[in-house]
């Protein structure tokens, strides 16, 4: 089976800075992958790089949708462009303000992915949005509040049901439990490992978080000042860790803990 997604010796610089140095690594469906690194190393402009979010000064994303199809994303023209990230990809920001639109309601914060796959039926739409505030744990008599009524927790699962209704094949989280309180960040955590689990997502997770990997990824890539210095499965990086920076990263969150 061919990788979902594969990086390949990707670069940005941000003036004499580079924030991504030569990164490559393939994702495969059904796979967690989790990014960690300490705050600048540049495990989100890495996300917004392959998510598209932001211009890349080298290298190459390539990405294979669910018609089997190869695509430079590069290369990808515009109309093609907006229909992958509106639907096939999903992204969960840190800050709950960059993922929704905070003066329409959750309801049509839902809606608007799904009226972008060219869903019409009204009462669907709404049916749909329920389900899916459902599966995120929220009170579904919800639907007509503003997401800014909604705590951050709340806020954060509304993230993820505005972008699972669309059935995404690759989502990606830029620390997902970042800013929320330790006990609303166990529940969020729940609800991410039951979700990846029963939809079978493939993730692009980055977190500063141990604890938050340890749950759900399958693979880690570990990254230093823009390079991934180790990488392999998530309970040999973190169990046995090969490089310093990680075997440091590994038993600060021991002391800290
Ligand atoms: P992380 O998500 O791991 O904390 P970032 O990707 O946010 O790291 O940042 C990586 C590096 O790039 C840091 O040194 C940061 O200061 C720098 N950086 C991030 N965004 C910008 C920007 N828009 N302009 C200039 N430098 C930036
Ligand atoms: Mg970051």
């Amino acid at each position: 089976m061919g990788y979902l997604l594969n990086i390949n010796q990707l670069t940005k610089t941000y003036g004499n800075l580079t924030a991504c140095d030569n990164i490559s690594f393939d994702l495969y469906s059904g796979q967690i992958l989790g990014i960690v690194g300490e705050s600048g190393s540049g495990k989100s402009t890495l996300l917004n790089c392959i998510g598209s979010n932001l211009s890349i000064d080298g290298g190459k994303v390539t990405y294979t949708n669910s018609n089997n199809e190869i695509l430079n994303i590069k290369q990808l023209p515009e109309a093609q462009h907006r229909k992958l990230t509106k639907t096939e990809w999903g992204f969960v920001q840190q800050n709950p303000r960059d993922g929704l639109r905070m003066n329409v309601t959750a309801g049509a914060n839902i809606a608007e992915r799904l009226l972008n796959v060219g869903v019409r039926h009204y009462g669907n739409i709404r049916e749909e949005a329920k389900y899916w505030l459902e599966q995120v744990e929220i009170d579904t008599n919800r639907i007509d509040d503003l997401p800014s009524t909604f705590s951050g927790g709340m806020q954060q699962r509304l993230q993820l049901a505005r972008v699972l209704v669309t059935k995404p094949g690759l989502i990606f989280m830029d620390e997902p439990t970042g800013g929320l309180d330790v006990s609303v960040q166990a529940r969020l955590l729940d609800l991410l490992r039951s979700l990846v689990r029963n939809l079978d997502l493939s993730v692009i997770l980055v977190t500063h978080d141990i604890g938050v990997v340890r749950l759900l990824a399958h693979r880690l890539l570990v990254m230093k000042n823009g390079q991934i210095v180790e990488s392999g499965l998530t309970d040999r990086v973190l169990d046995d860790p090969q490089h310093p920076y990680t075997q440091q990263l590994v038993s600060s969150v021991l002391i800290n803990n």
